[in-house]
């Protein structure tokens, strides 16, 4: 179902799209953009002992300007539409887009909530996505590891 968003919508990412990584580590500013917080309770699992993604070179880092792109979580809502633009706008180029949770997909269970604005994909150019309500720590760290080649 296509949503309209109310209000301006985020201007469209017009940047190049990112080629395959295969070397160096993948570092990602992570975004919620109107979660639950149980997608970044997986992604701390993902990114914890047991799942530890960093094996596999990828970081989580506290400023976009560091960053090869954003992993994406919650549904985009009317406040965080202009902050979800400036940090798209401050990841370097071309910067990775990865919609993580079926509420950055446009799908979950505030999916028709009145202050939701559409999917991710709605604002951003999506580069990947990882399913689930909350995704499983071991998808999230799939969808990694295709990204990063390792
Ligand atoms: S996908 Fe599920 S767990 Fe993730 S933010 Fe939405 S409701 Fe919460």
């Amino acid at each position: 179902m296509t949503k309209v968003s109310p209000g301006r919508a985020v201007q469209p990412d017009t940047r190049p799209t990112p080629g395959p990584r295969r070397f160096g580590t993948l570092q990602l500013r992570a975004v919620d953009t109107g979660s639950c917080n149980g997608c970044e309770m997986e992604i701390a699992q993902a990114f914890g002992p047991v799942y530890d993604a960093a094996q596999y070179g990828v970081r989580l880092v506290a400023s976009p300007r560091h960053a090869d792109g954003l992993l994406v979580t919650g549904t985009p809502t009317l406040n965080m539409r202009q902050p979800l633009e400036r940090v798209r706008d401050a990841v370097p180029r071309p910067a990775l887009v990865i919609a993580c949770g079926d509420c950055a997909l446009g799908r979950g269970p505030y999916a028709e909530a009145y202050a939701v604005t559409g999917p991710v994909s709605e604002h951003l150019t999506v580069h990947a996505e990882i399913c689930g309500c909350p995704p499983h720590p071991d998808d999230i760290v799939r969808v990694l590891r295709e990204i990063s080649g390792r």
